[in-house]
């Protein structure tokens, strides 16, 4: 979308995961600007402002891009009256143009015709095809609507909200407290052993062939590190020790952040899966796994995942071909 790429590893500096397919957002988010009154008013009688138009998560795509559009005129009437059909939000700069989310629904009328031909697709199947910008936008785009989807109501009191600074704050309409976007940090982690070899499991929502890292959610209180023991210790009855940080991205699925780890198992032949969220655990040799992943027998996570880079940060490059589910 933008003239002039940044090289992301100039701005984000070296992670040994290199940089994640949903963690290339680097577009100007214009944050303090947001906050100001009327300021999406402004940016919409800006004729140069573009809309990304999602309908039920999904984005329309135009080679590498996402496919960006003026802002329909009667939307922006709409708006200006303060009786828009859309939750809009404010997304950033681009091109030193500014853009605009529009949530719509599959039969609305203000969905552009020059948007109908178009694939439209889910951040999963798109995202590690998509140029840095458009990556960017329609991860930021789809964690911003789904809070606003999931928080209607005050989070302490249980009244109703409205939303101020562009789409990034809600205020209690009883109490007049700001309630702003939540992320929930999930760990997931790479062990390994001393011979080299992997720890994947198979987890019960994905049909017991699918192999991946193990992960979850960073509970109240606790460190990354804690974390990453404890859950190892619930899915996989495994200790380990010294976990690394590697690098994170982004995975708006509603709102996790992936914060991925290595760590070093004391006790390999203990491992067992926990026969609840997982099904099955193995061990790996870098042979063993390419063999089982190119002939099928089972499915590894897709591109766009980050425990697939660290499977492949393990492994030493990129796994063979075969069929790939996304997560
Ligand atoms: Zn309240």
């Amino acid at each position: 979308m933008s003239a002039e790429q940044p090289k992301l590893d100039d701005v984000f500096g070296q992670t040994p995961l290199g940089i994640l397919p949903l963690s290339r957002g680097t577009a100007d988010r214009n944050c303090m600007a947001r906050e100001e009154l009327d300021f999406l008013n402004r940016v919409l009688a800006d004729e140069r402002t573009r809309a990304l138009i999602m309908v039920e998560h999904r984005a329309p795509v135009d080679g590498g891009e996402l496919a960006l559009v003026p802002v329909p005129a009667q939307i922006v009437f709409q708006y200006n009256q303060n009786n828009c059909d859309y939750q809009l939000v404010y997304l950033g700069k681009a091109g030193g143009a500014d853009v605009v989310l529009i949530p719509m629904e599959p039969e609305s009328p203000h969905l552009p015709d020059s948007l109908q031909q178009l694939p439209w697709l889910g951040l999963r199947d798109i995202a590690a095809a998509l140029d840095d910008d458009s990556a960017g936008f329609f991860v930021e785009a789809l964690a911003i609507h789904q809070w606003l989807e999931n928080s209607a109501f005050c989070p302490r009191c249980g009244s109703s909200t409205t939303v101020v600074a562009s789409g990034w704050v809600r205020t209690c309409d009883r109490e007049g407290r700001q309630i702003f976007p939540r992320t929930d940090p999930a760990v997931i982690c790479a062990i390994v052993d001393d011979t080299d070899r992997i720890l994947l499991g198979a987890a019960a929502r994905w049909g017991g062939t699918r192999f991946s890292t193990l992960a979850g959610f960073v509970e109240p209180g606790e460190s990354l590190e804690g974390a990453v023991v404890r859950e190892i210790k619930e899915e996989a009855n495994l200790d380990v020790a010294d976990p690394q940080y590697l690098g994170s991205q982004p995975w708006p699925f509603p709102r996790s952040l992936m914060l991925g780890f290595t760590a070093r198992a004391l006790n390999p032949e203990q491992a067992e899966a926990d026969g609840q969220e997982i099904l099955a655990v193995r061990w790996f040799s870098k042979a063993a796994l390419a063999e089982e992943v190119s002939t099928g027998r089972i499915q590894v996570p897709g591109q766009s995942s980050i425990a697939r880079k660290l499977i492949e940060h393990w492994y030493g490059g990129p796994l063979p071909e075969a069929t790939t589910l996304e997560n």
